[in-house]
Formats: structure tokens, C-alpha cells, sequence
């Protein structure tokens, strides 16, 4: 099979009969293969997949209607269930746990004829920035394997990075698609809260969690959210907003106005290398006529504090049904129901999560419920309606995706304050809730990708992407 450039050029290749779907499965399969010391499937369908490429290929030869995502092979990070797999959150307190149904946005995917080619690892309960929070190893980043690929869904980035799939889906509850994709140089969203349905996604902090989409360029992103955005029955959350064709309205129909914020580039840990791509991007702009306008955004500094509390009172709000009972893990020496619990928890969960839950749980804890859980929704509320001020001003807001590249495996493994700065400037669409891509932005001295994001108002994806797709080719 010819290099995968794109969706469009797969479906020709496969209409115009120069290689069969089952070729280019199994080309997949090789390089999984091929790859496996990067460590990011933790299941791979293999047979399941040769079987729907022979399935679909027969459809196509009888001239049935195809579906939009004919022939896509796509991985699936492990927080997304499918009837009848496993699915273990990168925890070892699922084990042995299988699904009962199929999440919505899989689902589509699947009645697209889109192809599960397997399991994704990421960080535990998708609560990290490096991908080394797995109860299942760390996965390397391809572009230099002493490096972290970025987290939690830092394989399904690797995935894409690597060839191992043509696209994957990932989940963002602050910044956990853009920040891989960064890292990684892939394309990687993070939509509108509420723009994808979360029924079978396993929760981390439901008023954040967000499916997004990692793929080579924007086209094929678009395709793919167009399929898995919209209403759906099963999550009384999720919007009626309608969605529009994505991937059918790639063009910039004016000059726009557009923002960036001081405190992003005057920021201490912003690497120089980022700051300079970032601006030479900015200047760009400025060169094509479009307005670019620096502007002040105060709140920076609460912003990690803000989402910090919130999602660790939501998780650990959302983690405590994994007891011992109903779920996977249960401590075989446990003797009574409390040390059942106790002792089921204690060893199923890894570090990081009883880290959260237990921050959570003290900032949900009768004595301090106003003074840290009730004032960080009072800040969420100030945050937001800042953003949202400036979004009805400005198209858009550019600012870089990460303060650093990729850095080492390990570098960050014992200080948990210093990784939870890898997501100061992801944090604030999550936050607020309005929707965030991070294409590549060319390489650092070691050639490591650099990322360039850019935020819109609520339910602006098609414009978004349209942006995203302009800086891609330029
Ligand atoms: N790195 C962030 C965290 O650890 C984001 C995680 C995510 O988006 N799932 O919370």
C-alpha cells in the first residue's frame, strides 16, 4: 500500500481497485507489529479487522452505498468501551472487565464503516501528561524514543505519528488530545463540551471530558467529528445543536481578527523555540492582511488551579463506583466488605489516581466544600465569561499548545506540580467548554514537534478547522 496521505486518497485508491482494504489492513497490522517497542496498542483486533476489510470490500464490489468513513483504520484509546472487549482505563483495577455495549461515538464510526484496528494505552482514568501513569507501561513518543509522547491519550497520538493507523480517537478533559498531538506533530481536537456524545466513555470529570480526534490533517479530523458529533439519546448532556459538514467547508471566506494573549508568550516556562514559532505564525497572519491583536488575559494563573480542583472533586466523585464489587479488581486477601473496599482500591488504583481522589475528596469534605470546591466554580464562571467576552470579539485566539516540546521519559515522573504545569495553556477551553485544535508548528532544535493551537467560540468548529486547514498549508 502506497504512504497514507489522506482519507479522500485511501477511498480513490480502494474505488479504482489499486489495493484491496485487506492489504492495507494488513500493512497496518505490520507496522503495529514492526512498532511494538513503542508500546501503544494494548489490544490489537486483528483478526476482527481482516474480516470487516473482506466484509467492506465485498460491498464495494457489489456497488452498495458506502459509508463516509469507508476504509478508515483507527485506533481507540482505553477509555472508550465496545461490547464484548475489554476496556481498562490503563488501570489495573478493570482487569478482567468486559463492556456490555458500545459507546455512541464508536459506534458511529463503526456504522460508517470505519475499521477498529485495536486498544490504545494512555495514562490511568486518562489523568496525566505523559503517558507514564499506565498501569501497562509507558508509550514512546516515535519521534525520539527517549521522550514522553504527551498524555493521557499519548499513544492514540504516537498511533497516528508512527503510521500505525490512519487516525485515532483520543479524550481531552485538559488538553489531553492537544497536548500529545503537540508532541507528537498531528492534528488533534478537542470539540465543543457537549458537541460529542460521552455514553460509554468511562468519566474522569463530566463537565470537562470532551472525545476529540487525532489524525495526519484536517480534512480527515474534520470527516471523522462531522461523524461522531451531535444528539444522541443516551447522553442527556450532549447538544442538539446541529453539525454541520466539516469537512465540506475547508475555505476562509475573510479576514479575520485575531487574538493572542500577553501572558501566553510572556510566560517564564515557555520554551524559546515555541515563542519564536508562535509568533513568526503571528506575523504571517499579520503579512496576509488579517488583523492580529495582542490582548490581556489576567487569569491565567488561576486557571490550573481552578481545573485542578474541579476535576479532582469530579473524579473522585466518578471513581468511587470502582469498589471491589462491581466491577474488575478485587483484592483476593481481603476478608470483610471494608477491607474489600480498602484493600480492592488501595491496590487496583496507581499513584496519580488516589493522588486526585483523595485531593477531590478533601475539597469536597464538609469543612472545605465553600472554601475551595464553591470559590473554584465562582472562578470557572469569571473564566469563562472572560473567554467567551473575548471570543465574541476576536475569530480566534493563537497561542502555543505547550510551554516545552516532548520532554524526557521520567523527567517529570516524581513531581506531580511540575507535570501538572504541562497544562497551563490547555486547560482554559476546557474550562470554559468551547472547542481547541493543536496542529504542527515545525520542529525545535532536536527536531522535536512544536504545536500551534487555536480556541473559538462555542460551537465554531467549522471554522476552526477552516483556520486550522489555511495555517496547515501555508
Ligand atoms: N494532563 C491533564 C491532567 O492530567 C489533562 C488530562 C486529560 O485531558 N485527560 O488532568
Amino acid at each position: 500500500m502506497e504512504t497514507y496521505h489522506s482519507l479522500k486518497q485511501l477511498q480513490l485508491g480502494l474505488k479504482q481497485n489499486k489495493y484491496s482494504l485487506k492489504s492495507v489492513v494488513e500493512h497496518y497490522l505490520k507496522q503495529i507489529e514492526e512498532q511494538k517497542h513503542l508500546n501503544v496498542f494494548l489490544d490489537v483486533y486483528a483478526n476482527e479487522a481482516l474480516a470487516e476489510a473482506e466484509n467492506l470490500q465485498k460491498k464495494l464490489i457489489a456497488g452498495k452505498p458506502l459509508g463516509k468513513l469507508f476504509g478508515l483504520v483507527i485506533g481507540i484509546k482505553d477509555v472508550l468501551v465496545q461490547k464484548g472487549y475489554q476496556v481498562r482505563s490503563a488501570s489495573k483495577i478493570l482487569e478482567g472487565f468486559e463492556s456490555q455495549f458500545t459507546g455512541t461515538a464508536v459506534q458511529r464510526l463503526i456504522d460508517e464503516d470505519a475499521i477498529i484496528i485495536g486498544v490504545e494505552n494512555c495514562d490511568e482514568f486518562a489523568m496525566g501528561s505523559s503517558n507514564e501513569n499506565s498501569a501497562f507501561g509507558p508509550t514512546l513518543n516515535a519521534a525520539d524514543n527517549s521522550k514522553v509522547p504527551g498524555g493521557s491519550s499519548g499513544a492514540s497520538a504516537v498511533a497516528v505519528q508512527a503510521g500505525l493507523c490512519m487516525a485515532s480517537l483520543g479524550t481531552d478533559t485538559g488538553g489531553s488530545v492537544r497536548q500529545p498531538a503537540a508532541f507528537c506533530g498531528v492534528v488533534g481536537i478537542k470539540p465543543t463540551y457537549s458537541r460529542v456524545s460521552r455514553y460509554g466513555l468511562i468519566a474522569f470529570a463530566s463537565s470537562f471530558d470532551c472525545i476529540g480526534v487525532f489524525s495526519k490533517n484536517v480534512e480527515d479530523n474534520a470527516q471523522i467529528l462531522e461523524v461522531i458529533a451531535g444528539h444522541d439519546e443516551f447522553d442527556s448532556t450532549v447538544s442538539n445543536e446541529s453539525v454541520p459538514a466539516y469537512s465540506k467547508d475547508l475555505q476562509l471566506s475573510k479576514k479575520l481578527k485575531i487574538a493572542y494573549l500577553k501572558e501566553t508568550l510572556e510566560n517564564e516556562a515557555l520554551q524559546t523555540e515555541i515563542k519564536e514559532a508562535t509568533v513568526a505564525k503571528l506575523d504571517w497572519l499579520r503579512s496576509q492582511g488579517h488583523q492580529v491583536v495582542e490582548v490581556t488575559f489576567p487569569h491565567l494563573d488561576y486557571l490550573l488551579p481552578t481545573y485542578y480542583i474541579l476535576t479532582t472533586a469530579e473524579a473522585s466523585s466518578n471513581l468511587s463506583r470502582f469498589d471491589g464489587v462491581r466491577y474488575g479488581y478485587r483484592a483476593p486477601e481481603a476478608h470483610n466488605m471494608e477491607s474489600m473496599y480498602k484493600l480492592s482500591r488501595s491496590q487496583g488504583f496507581g499513584e496519580e489516581v488516589k493522588r486526585r481522589i483523595m485531593l477531590g475528596t478533601f475539597v469536597l469534605s464538609a469543612s472545605y466544600y465553600d472554601a475551595y470546591y464553591t470559590k473554584a466554580q465562582k472562578v470557572r464562571r469569571i473564566i469563562r465569561d472572560e473567554t467567551r467576552k473575548m471570543l465574541a470579539k476576536y475569530d480566534f485566539i493563537v497561542l502555543p499548545t505547550t510551554p516545552t516540546t516532548a520532554f524526557p521519559l521520567g523527567a517529570n515522573r516524581d513531581n506531580p506540580a511540575e507535570m501538572y504545569l504541562e497544562d497551563v495553556f490547555t486547560v482554559q477551553a476546557n474550562v470554559t467548554g468551547v472547542p481547541a485544535i493543536s496542529i504542527p508548528n515545525g520542529v525545535d532544535a532536536k527536531n522535536l514537534p512544536i504545536g500551534l493551537q487555536i480556541m473559538t467560540d462555542v460551537f465554531k468548529e467549522s471554522e476552526l478547522y477552516a483556520f486550522a486547514d489555511y495555517l496547515m498549508k501555508s
